[in-house]
């Protein structure tokens, strides 16, 4: 079973003691199957694609993406030849961004789940 779904934020994601690929926000990943999947949805750093979605690539890498919008963003970040800090700069005010539009579930940590409320 393979289902499409969509980074919500920049991470890392590959196989286990592996660097793995750097996503951006809206870049579409086929889950691997790994251990920490389940919370990577859980926790929505990660979207399921719906079927009305039309992907886009990247010109310039072929990377695809859930809609032009992320396209647009990552083309910005990645292919205008800024450094390594510009990159990151950038990607923190998107995740500021996506905090408000796409929130993740940190009420659904194993933390915060196995918390009891004290009366
Ligand atoms: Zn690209």
């Amino acid at each position: 079973m393979s289902e499409l779904y969509a980074a919500t934020r920049m991470f890392d994601y590959g196989p286990p003691n592996t660097p793995g690929e750097t996503l951006d926000p809206g870049q579409i990943v086929e889950l691997g199957g790994w251990l920490n999947d389940d919370k990577l949805i859980r926790l929505n750093l990660v979207k399921k694609i719906d079927g009305r979605s039309k992907p886009c690539q990247c010109g310039k890498c072929g990377k695809q993406f859930a809609a032009e919008f992320f396209l647009s963003g990552h083309g910005n970040k990645r292919h205008r030849g800024l450094t390594a800090k510009e990159q990151l700069d950038v990607s923190i005010a998107e995740d500021k961004k996506m905090d408000t539009v796409m929130p993740l579930h940190l009420d659904k940590t194993a933390a915060t789940r196995g918390r009891r409320k004290r009366a």
